[in-house]
């Protein structure tokens, strides 16, 4: 059967690029698991030509992919940081106090939620994952487990709990039921409340060649023109839309009920037509980029072995996973993989079972080359491992172009 749109319906979605069949990239394996059959699934991006929206169609279980989801927000300062100014910034602009409630939906371990509770403002976090969600209950930020959707903003309502300010930070991509989980935002906010969602941003992608963060969990990678028309749908206008830096190029989107379309959304979704957006003619050269990088580091990593030169990796993340899978990049390249979540060390990564180590063991080994799966968090990363560097150690960062620092 023809997968049809998961925003608009529509039926006849274009190919854009076909990753093979992968593992789930964020299903780190334990030792034992090393020796069971690993669970892979088909990885295709298509485009749709009735909404424009670019969707992965393999649909996962989503209790598969988030009961023990191993990603912790606050490991990464970049994130805590940002989420702080965020937080400063709309308690100022929008008045907030201890009237307020802010409400903040895969609120991980209420990385950006604790702000507003030191501020005084009352919270609530949203979170799936029940161990992500207790470790959030302990640090004394209200979360509750559970998927948000209709169903749940529906129960949100009945208890009086709606929302002045509506957080939704990278999860919009990861939802099966896309429509379900809008029309649950426009349902929470007050009438005058406002849903300030990032989510990455397609150009950005394409542009840069992002394809590492393509995988399994990630739904949907969207224009503005996509959201636009999905918000509409629920009744919300995208009042203004920020392009931000964060994860390789993301939207922020500031949406609320009834409002009108405002000048930076308009402005953006005049740029994506004139770039052709609009026509899957835009996403025809994706796939021979991506096997252009791929030939490329393939062959810088052989010739390193060649020279006898030891390369390790950083950066246990999902888009590390799709990078390696993809590109066939594994133990014969790579001894090991550092990453700086507790969580993950000791784990294996999925499909190539590299062991996890912590990040001090660069310096307490000095492997020659570090492969920075997370690039994303480049000038962290180098800032962190500066005496690693100082050594001679070298970085080689594979996203937009294979380059060596
Ligand atoms: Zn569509």
């Amino acid at each position: 059967m023809q997968p049809a749109c998961i925003s608009c319906g529509a039926a006849g979605l274009a190919p854009v690029l076909h990753l093979g069949t992968t593992p789930l990239a964020n299903a780190l394996l334990t030792e034992a698991e090393l020796k069971q059959p690993e669970g892979r699934y088909p990885l295709d991006l298509r485009f749709c030509w009735a909404c424009s929206m670019v969707q992965t169609t393999e649909r996962v279980p989503p209790e598969r992919l988030f009961s023990d989801y191993a990603y912790f927000s606050s490991f990464s300062d970049t994130i805590v940081a940002e989420a702080r100014k965020l937080a400063r910034r709309l308690i100022a602009q929008r008045k907030l106090g201890a009237g307020s409630l802010v409400v903040e939906v895969a609120s991980n371990d209420g990385y950006l939620l604790q702000h507003y509770r030191d501020a005084g403002v009352p919270v609530l976090g949203v979170e799936p994952a029940a161990n992500i969600a207790s470790v959030a209950n302990g640090k004394g930020i209200r979360t509750r487990c559970a998927f948000f959707g209709r169903d749940t903003a529906a129960q949100l309502v009945a208890e009086g709990l709606r929302a002045d300010v509506l957080h939704a930070n990278n999860v919009l991509a990861h939802v099966p039921d896309l429509n379900g989980f809008v029309a649950g935002i426009a349902a929470v906010l007050k009438p005058g409340g406002v849903a300030v969602i990032e989510a990455p941003y397609v150009r950005d992608l394409i542009e840069k060649c992002e394809f590492d963060t393509i995988y399994h969990e990630h739904l949907c990678y969207f224009s503005v023109t996509a959201l636009d028309a999905l918000f509409a749908r629920h009744g919300l206008g995208l009042a203004a839309i920020e392009r931000i830096p964060v994860h390789g190029g993301s939207l922020r989107l500031f949406a609320s009920p009834g409002a009108a379309r405002g000048a930076s959304t308009a402005k953006l979704m005049e740029e994506e037509k004139a770039a052709g957006m609009l026509s899957h003619a835009y996403y025809a050269g994706f796939a021979a980029r991506v096997d252009g990088l791929k030939r490329e580091l393939r062959e810088l990593l052989a010739r390193l072995k060649k020279e006898g030169k030891r390369v390790a990796a950083y950066g246990a993340s999902a888009k590390g996973s799709t990078l390696l899978n993809y590109f066939g990049i594994g133990a014969k390249e790579l001894e090991y993989v550092v990453d700086r979540s507790t969580e993950k060390q000791g784990r294996y990564t999925p499909g190539t079972h590299l062991r996890i180590l912590p990040p001090a063991q660069l310096l307490a080994d000095r492997p020659d080359y570090v492969l920075l799966l997370t690039w994303n968090f480049l000038e962290e990363i180098t800032a962190q491992q500066a005496e690693y560097r100082a050594r001679g150690g070298k970085f080689i960062v594979p996203i937009p172009q294979v380059r060596v620092v």
